[in-house]
């Protein structure tokens, strides 16, 4: 088989994903399935289908033209807010998209008539978290605006927290939201079919909370893959924490200094660095580095230090696990180091655990 790999277990995904359907859908949360962590997969992606989830949300639309191409049928949302430079492309591949600039949205509706169709938007809401947003005293002129867009249907608002600045989607914001969309109703007399609170970090604020208010959505990546909440990335019970397993060769094993000797400079990440003198010790290189997966992001599955990482290789201090030359190494990842790993084509998606993975590909 070929290394390095990613062994990614198909049946674990469809048990998180059906566990996190059943507690949402309990308080009226539909859950949208996030595919950029697996790079947009079809395989990954038709087992959320497969298991219940309508909404496919991708923040790159080459992701989402990807699964389409594949034959996965969804609905398909775009997460990142329209460059102007894309709206045409998004307009044709996403039924809908996350949206916060006026100009962006009048370039969208321009392009949805032209093209015969009518692309649904969801609008975001600035909370706090300082990524993306429009400011809430700002609403009621957009929404006025988007209304009398006539290449647009205005599907609902939603906003994203716990992902710049860190910051709890807690019941004070999540109540918030709600209170915009009731007003944004009233005021229009519209029905917001989708008010979206938030992602993976929302779960401690949707277990504790007895109502829910209009929050009907959740935008899951985190959670379905990791089997983790966002905000403290502690484990959810009941789901799989351990869907992926990335796995590298040794390609050196020797013992040699522990210290680096010679003058000392930069190294090949532009770091000067600093190591003690610990004697002779147990080394070993694995065939993985800096291009392929964020190493700070990676845990081995058994006793290693990992000593740090070039572009192509890792180094690793083998002492107590004595690996030889040919062995691998089973590392586990988190959200970032995942994300690296489904972006390059150097590491091999192995899928394990094969789920009626019907006809496609
Ligand atoms: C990535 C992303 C999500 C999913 O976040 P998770 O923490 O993986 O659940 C939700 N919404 C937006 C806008 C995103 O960019």
């Amino acid at each position: 088989m070929k290394l390095p790999r990613i062994d990614i277990d198909l049946e674990k995904i469809a048990h998180n994903v059906q566990q996190l359907k059943t507690l949402y859908g309990a308080k009226g949360i539909n859950v949208i399935g996030v595919t950029k962590v697996i790079g947009g997969d079809p395989i990954v992606a038709d087992i959320l289908v497969k298991n219940g989830i309508e909404i496919l949300a991708d923040s790159r639309i080459s992701n989402i033209i990807k699964m389409r191409k594949a034959g996965i049928r969804a609905q398909y949302l775009l997460l990142r807010t329209p460059a102007l430079s894309q709206v045409e492309e998004v307009v044709i591949h996403s039924h809908m998209s996350l949206n916060s600039e006026l100009t962006v949205l009048k370039k969208l509706s321009e392009y949805a008539l032209r093209n015969h169709m009518i692309h649904k938007v969801i609008l975001m809401v600035e909370l706090g978290d300082l990524r993306e947003g429009i400011m809430p005293s700002e609403m009621n002129a957009i929404v006025k605006e988007v209304l009398d867009l006539k290449g647009l249907s205005l599907l609902g608002i939603g906003t994203n927290l716990a992902c710049f600045g860190g910051i709890s989607p807690d019941e004070d914001k999540m109540k918030e939201l709600s209170l915009i969309a009731i007003r944004l109703e009233e005021k229009f007399k519209i029905t917001l079919a989708m008010v979206s609170g938030g992602n993976s970090a929302n779960y401690k604020w949707f277990t504790s909370s007895k109502d829910v208010g209009r929050i009907n959505s959740l935008r899951l990546g985190e959670s379905i893959f990791l089997g983790r909440e966002a905000l403290s990335r502690k484990p959810i019970s009941g789901l799989f924490t351990d869907i992926f397993t990335l796995i590298a060769e040794v390609i050196e094993a020797k013992q040699k200094p522990s210290q680096p000797y010679g003058t000392v400079y930069q190294n090949a990440n532009g770091d000067t660095p600093h190591f003690k003198n610990e004697g002779l010790m147990d080394r070993a290189v694995l065939a993985i580095g800096t291009q392929d997966v964020i190493v700070s992001g990676i845990t081995p599955k058994q006793k290693i230090i990992v000593l740090g990482a070039s572009s192509d290789h890792m180094l690793l201090d083998n002492t107590k696990a004595s690996l030889r030359v040919g062995d691998t190494v089973a590392f586990d990842l988190n959200y970032s180091a995942l994300l690296r790993v489904f972006s390059t084509p150097n590491i091999a998606k192995n899928k394990i655990n094969q789920y009626e993975c019907a006809s496609i590909l």
